[in-house]
């Protein structure tokens, strides 16, 4: 049994019973839950974050990533009321100017966008992806790599976290579902793959490409296992060789590595790329970009002149259905773009990163220390702390890990007001100050005491 946080929440966890009456599980999604009962928060600020009970933590959760300037940024907040200001609206559910001048921001960011739709979360942002490359090449199936995560739907609630048991060779793993209700149609139409290893994923997309429209990847797992810049190079060459789309979903690693994604490092264009969580600026959000000729699919005013070479008959004379009562909001837009001017700002992406890699070097150094394994995973500013001797570069990898021990130190960590959920990786924002970071390895080094004590 964990130490959890003795005596010190007992307001989260009369909310979290109260909750749990009218809400499933207490939580408004599956992976905020954790036990014995989750934190329950009044108030951001910063870095930090204030439970009901008025503990504060350092926050490394940063809402899975999508708060890269912390929480109640100054400047989020001053474009959002002038955004309401000006216009006397909320939203206009009609076409307007902030749509277009992201999109032209989003184009200039990301090498592989060249047309921008936009949704209103990551999850709706890949399924909109995937839908597009089917329409363009006519082709019904989409190959996906173990242990990626791409939003909660039937077609992605694949092998996203599958048991050892039933996920078969690692160099062909079998497609298993992550939730009851996925049915059998998205078994047989979602290819699974493993993720770094070239040849065996070569293999298995030349026996489906006929039936494959697309493979869709995180470029770094989880937001901190890289794709190795040969198999990425692999994949681009053999997904192009063989008439099969690939999708980069960087919901995760759009402005966290450089402000033009994980395709600006890896000098790669996906044919389409999908956006969310920091676009948004901590206000709901995704994007679609990607090739013109694909992305004109969706245009509902396409005549004859621009189809395309690229287009099966089937679907040559269709359009393919994009809509969303919220897409384009405008408030989350102003956001977005005032986020982006920030992270934008000489040094902040460069400060950003430091500090991540100073952490990541001052954790290791500590853990080294007191004889534990422990390795930082990880490429701009998100990582993880992984307890192996092994490499990690995969969903596999990592499950060899010692979860155990990272869990017991987690627990610590939320007590001396560290907070990730438990097991969850590390984001760093631009407000994280030194003050945050020696105050976490401290922690760190208590937990460790405490754990290895035990
Ligand atoms: N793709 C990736 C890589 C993600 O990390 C997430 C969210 N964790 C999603 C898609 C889904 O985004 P959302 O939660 O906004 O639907």
């Amino acid at each position: 049994k964990h130490n959890f946080i003795p005596g010190r929440t007992a307001g989260s966890e009369r909310a979290f019973q109260d909750a749990k009456e009218v809400i499933p599980g207490g939580v408004t999604a599956n992976i905020k839950y954790f036990s014995p009962y989750p934190l329950v928060m009044e108030k951001g600020k910063g870095s930090r974050l204030l439970d009901v009970d008025g503990n504060e933590y350092i926050d490394y959760l940063l809402c899975y990533g999508a708060l890269i300037l912390g929480h109640g940024h100054s400047r989020v907040a001053e474009a959002v009321i002038s955004q309401m200001n000006s216009s006397g609206t909320f939203i206009f559910g009609s076409p307007h100017q902030l749509e277009v001048e992201m999109a032209r921001k989003l184009i200039t960011l990301f090498p592989g966008i060249e047309m921008v739709r936009y949704t209103n979360s990551g999850l709706e942002a890949t399924l909109l992806s995937i839908r597009l490359a089917e329409a363009y090449t006519g082709k019904r199936k989409v190959a996906k790599f173990e242990g990626h995560y791409h939003g909660g739907y039937d077609q992605m609630l694949v092998s996203v976290n599958p048991d050892a048991g039933k996920a078969g060779q690692a160099s062909n793993p079998n497609p298993v579902p992550d939730s009851k209700g996925i049915s059998d149609y998205h078994l047989e139409h979602t290819i699974v793959l493993p993720f770094n290893d070239l040849e065996a994923t070569e293999k298995i997309l030349r026996k489906h490409k006929d039936e494959l429209s697309s493979v869709i990847l995180e470029p770094i797992q989880g937001g901190f296992i890289p794709a190795e810049e040969k198999f990425m190079k692999g994949l681009r060459k053999i997904t192009e060789e063989l008439g099969i789309l690939l999708i980069f979903d960087e919901v995760k690693t759009g402005f966290r590595l450089t402000v033009g994604g994980a395709q600006t490092i890896y000098n790669i264009k996906p044919d389409i790329t999908a956006l969310g969580k920091v676009l948004g600026g901590g206000f709901p959000i995704g994007a679609v970009g990607g090739k013109k000729e694909i992305m004109a699919i969706m245009s509902p005013d396409r005549g004859k002149d621009i189809l395309t070479a690229g287009a099966k008959n089937d679907v040559k004379d269709d359009v393919m259905f994009h809509s969303g009562t919220y897409n384009g909001h405008p408030i989350v837009l102003a956001a977005g773009m005032a986020t982006i001017e920030v992270l934008e700002e000489p040094g902040t992406m460069e400060e950003l990163l430091r500090k991540s890699n100073n952490l990541r070097k001052e954790l290791e150094k500590l853990y080294n220390k007191y004889n534990l394994s422990m390795k930082t995973i990880g490429m701009g500013s998100i990582f993880n702390l992984v307890f192996t001797d092994g490499p990690v570069k995969n969903y596999r990898d990592m499950a060899k890990a010692d979860l155990e021990l990272r869990k017991k130190i987690d627990y610590e960590l939320l007590h001396r007001g560290i907070y990730t959920k438990p097991m969850n990786r590390y984001s760093m924002s631009v407000v994280h100050s030194r003050g945050d970071l020696q105050f976490t390895i401290d922690a760190h080094e208590k937990a460790i005491k405490k754990v290895i004590q035990k």
